[in-house]
């Protein structure tokens, strides 16, 4: 049986147990779960998490050292950056067009208002800018602050392709620290079915089926606009401009999916996402290794599409009319928001303030659409690892269509 069948089988598994306990058994599942469910899903959260930092310094370091000239950095990175613009746009075009036409706040929500909730505040834009180069890099890789730890391994990198052979132990280290983390993901992903059941069996008892139904219009919405977002824009794009039939795509990257959806994190699925990507769709190490870590921290456009559909949900609720401009703020706001949004769990939620707030909505509005953010996380953060994955498909195959890939570059072919 394939490891994809195996963590589909868990992930039945694990969404059937949790629905059932949360109907018939909800106080038996607390003991449940804090016995059985979250030990076993925290547990397997951890081991990917021990991968994490490590992998993304050793790939990034790697990754710009391969490009050796600054200038193939730029125009790769550049392109990344670009695409990963263009897609948000796109995005929270889908999921605007979506909250607007259905108009999921009309549905007589207002009771819910009444729950509390105290926004916690979004980062300044300015700060989170001159944050990105951290101060301490050890402490960067502590924390696990994705940006900081990005910035120090690209300097890094870049030291390493111009000193070339005098640092060529360093790199020789880096390489096999790189092949020491990915061998531990393929050894951790054996597990995943289990980990993968025992989180959503924990997240579906907790969350349960009460508060998914009162919210069902704007959890349809998000649903439908990262459905479309995902089958239109990315199978679009990746058949076009990647050369790939979007099937295949989205068969290799299963494993990556089916994991960011139960971790609700993207920088936790970054380790999977990489392996499906350079093994299964035979991207070259050299761009996966760039341009997956880098988007699984800047490019949210699962979260965007929820940050969207929630302002106008919100702004409904709350009987206030959103102007053209209002519009075009939310474009702007919620493409900053999910930059600045982390790849762990939650994050975007808390985002959603700073967005809520530039077209004076007050953040309190949160409360509305929090009760259904974990079942929403898990499939956004699905999406938002998939249009970084998009997006190394269609570089790799416009790198190697003008000839800046060799092929000892890409030792991992494509096995599926
Ligand atoms: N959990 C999401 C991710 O890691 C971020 C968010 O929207 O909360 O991609």
């Amino acid at each position: 049986m394939s490891l994809t069948v195996k963590i589909l089988i868990g992930l039945a598994v694990g969404a059937i147990t949790g629905i059932i306990f949360n109907i018939f058994a909800p106080d038996a599942f607390q003991y449940v779960d804090t016995y059985f469910f979250d030990p076993i899903g925290s547990t397997f959260l951890n081991l990917i998490m021990m991968i994490v930092v490590p992998l993304v310094f050793f790939s990034i370091a790697l990754g710009a050292a391969g490009m050796g000239d600054p200038k193939k950095l730029g125009r790769i990175g550049g392109k990344t950056v670009g695409f990963f613009l263009i897609t948000t746009a796109i995005a929270l075009a889908i999921g605007l067009s979506i909250a607007l036409i259905v108009q999921p706040g009309d549905e007589g929500l207002l009771g819910e208002a009444d729950e509390s909730y105290t926004a916690e505040e979004a980062p300044p834009i300015m700060e989170t800018i001159t944050n990105i180069i951290p101060s301490n890099p050890i402490g960067a890789m502590a924390e696990g602050d994705m940006l900081q730890i990005i910035a120090f391994s690209l300097f890094v990198g870049i030291a390493l392709a111009i000193l070339g052979d005098k640092v060529k132990g360093i790199t020789k280290l880096f390489e096999q620290g790189n092949e020491i983390m990915m061998y531990l993901v393929g050894i951790i992903m054996k597990v995943a079915p289990y980990g993968a059941g025992a989180l959503l069996a924990s997240a579906l008892g907790d969350a349960g089926i009460a508060a998914m139904s009162s919210l069902a219009m704007y959890m349809l919405c998000v649903v439908g606009a990262l459905i479309i977002h995902s089958a239109i824009t990315y199978g679009g794009a990746v058949s076009i401009f990647g050369r790939m039939n979007p099937i295949k795509f989205y068969k290799g990257f299963f494993p990556a999916i089916a994991m960011g959806f139960s971790l609700s994190s993207s920088n936790g699925t970054l380790p999977v996402s990489m392996k499906s990507a350079q093994e299964n769709l035979g991207v070259s190490k050299q761009v996966s290794s760039f341009v997956q870590p880098l988007g699984a921290t800047i490019n949210m456009d699962g979260t965007a599409i929820m940050q969207a559909i929630a302002t106008v949900f919100i702004a409904q609720v709350y009987g206030q009319a959103l102007s053209v401009p209002d519009l075009l703020t939310i474009v702007l706001t919620a493409t900053l928001a999910s930059i600045g949004t982390a790849g762990v769990p939650g994050v975007g939620m808390i985002m959603l303030a700073m967005v809520l707030t530039s077209v004076g909505l007050p953040p309190e509005g949160i409360a509305l659409v929090i009760g259904v953010d974990r079942i929403l996380d898990m499939i956004r953060t699905s999406v938002n690892i998939t249009g970084d994955a998009v997006c190394a498909v269609i570089l790799d195959h416009s790198e190697r269509k003008n000839g800046h890939i060799d092929d000892d570059d890409s030792d991992m072919q494509a096995t599926s």
